[in-house]
């Protein structure tokens, strides 16, 4: 078979079965072409796209600009290592710092790089800034978060699939309720050597869920009294996905450390970035840590372009806008739904909880059905499924999108 030769959707399928881990568990459908809210299978069928590769396209499939920008800078350089200095990482340096508000930036390629480098930051603050004993720092982080799968992160992670055999796990990590600042108070008080408190804005992987109003500003606030770095996991909430550039600006919260990766590049290239002020970024120093193709000059070159498009295109306005109407329209046909349980959300990252078990395959077969019916969303958790479209989406095809899923829904009643 050559690499250019059209495969069926059973042929690509087939393909991944026999030669690829079984690390995932797809939806039954072979995409091969996107463009702004659609993408389309190898036979030709259209779909909106509803999961947006987890909230990494966020500009829309191959977005015109960010595709140029990519083949301008692969034509003149790809790849320098950190061992020279390059013409576009300063200014992507300069750009990306300007626009978040932060001194300094350190850029890797996947979201998981960018939290074991707030961690590795994190746990050096504490031993040279904060005076914590060596080997003792500890960081507190929040029950069903995900912020990936390297082996120190699903050490604190309480998903079992994620976990299990995977040991042994990486100690230095308290864990609490999401959503609770007295048990984040409570920590603060009891427990020394505290480094940082790591969170997501919304908890996406463990199915939206939107915290109390007011949770995040208290959390900072409790963070900073007592000299903890409160460190913000926005790979999946931050870029416009939520109605604001972060969703920590809903309840006016500058993280110490923000940490930002998918929707950074547009989905174009693994782009991701830690992003923080000098009295904590200064902590370090060459030779200890670092990438090979981190900070890249396609890498930057992509991440200004995309990062661009976010303000030019005003997609925060877009999805605090349609998330609203979304949201409405949802909730109105809820009301006489038994199938679904809840509506929630905010901006365009949402999700609706099915009335079936964590283990039933309702939500399975909902999204089946979506597909069959031109739309793709994936269940997470089991009961709950995601609803999260490029930020691109206009308000006809949000109310076609509201038109498909309502009537799939109904299959079901
Ligand atoms: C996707 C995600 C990550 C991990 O990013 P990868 O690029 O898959 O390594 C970390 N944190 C959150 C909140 C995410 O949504």
């Amino acid at each position: 078979m050559s690499i250019t030769e059209q495969l069926t959707s059973q042929d690509a399928i087939q393909l991944e079965n026999d030669y690829g881990a079984h690390n995932y568990h797809p939806l039954p459908v072979v995409l091969s072409k996107g463009e702004g809210v659609y993408v389309w299978d190898v036979e030709g069928k259209r779909y909106y796209d509803f999961l947006s590769a987890y909230s990494a396209v966020n500009q829309g499939h191959c977005h015109p600009r960010i595709v140029d920008a990519l083949i301008a800078q692969s034509r003149k350089i790809t790849l320098t290592s950190r061992a020279f200095y390059n013409d576009m990482l300063g200014r992507f340096e300069k750009y990306v710092t300007e626009y978040f508000g932060y001194d300094k930036v350190l850029p890797m390629n996947t979201g998981a790089e960018a939290v074991e480098t707030a961690i590795k930051i994190c746990r050096k603050w504490a031993y040279e800034k904060k005076g914590v004993a060596e080997e003792e720092a500890k960081i507190i982080v929040c029950e069903n978060n995900f912020h990936g799968r390297t082996t120190t992160i699903i050490s604190f992670s309480n998903d079992e699939g994620a976990r299990k055999n995977f040991g042994p796990y990486t100690p230095g990590f308290l864990k609490i309720p999401y959503d609770d600042t007295e048990a984040l108070e409570e920590v603060l008080k009891t427990e020394k050597n505290i480094a940082g408190f790591l969170v997501e804005p919304i908890q996406g992987e463990a199915g939206v869920y939107v915290p109390s109003e007011g949770y995040l500003k208290k959390a900072a606030a409790l963070c900073k009294a007592h000299n903890v770095l409160f460190i913000a996991d926005e790979i999946q909430t931050g870029i416009a996905r939520t109605g604001k550039l972060l969703a920590v600006q809903h309840e006016g919260v500058r993280p110490d450390m923000l940490v930002l990766g998918k929707a950074i590049s547009g989905g174009t290239y693994p782009v991701s970035a830690v992003l923080a002020d000098d009295t904590v970024m200064e902590v370090i120093r060459p030779g200890q840590h670092g990438s090979t193709f981190g900070g890249n000059p396609v890498a930057a070159a992509v991440a200004m372009e995309s990062l661009e498009v976010v303000k030019d295109e005003k997609l925060a306005e877009n999805a605090a806008a349609l998330g609203e109407l979304f949201r409405k329209e949802l909730n109105t046909y809820i009301t006489k739904s038994e199938v679904v349980k809840l509506v929630r959300g905010k901006g365009l990252l949402n999700a609706i909880v099915i009335n079936d078990s964590e283990d039933g395959d309702t939500a399975w077969n909902i999204c089946v059905a979506l597909k069959e019916n031109g739309l793709l969303a994936k269940p997470t958790h089991g009961n709950i499924i995601r609803f999260a479209p490029p930020l691109v989406i206009n308000e006809e095809q949000l109310r076609d999108c509201v038109r498909i899923i309502t009537e799939t829904l109904k299959e079901f009643e």
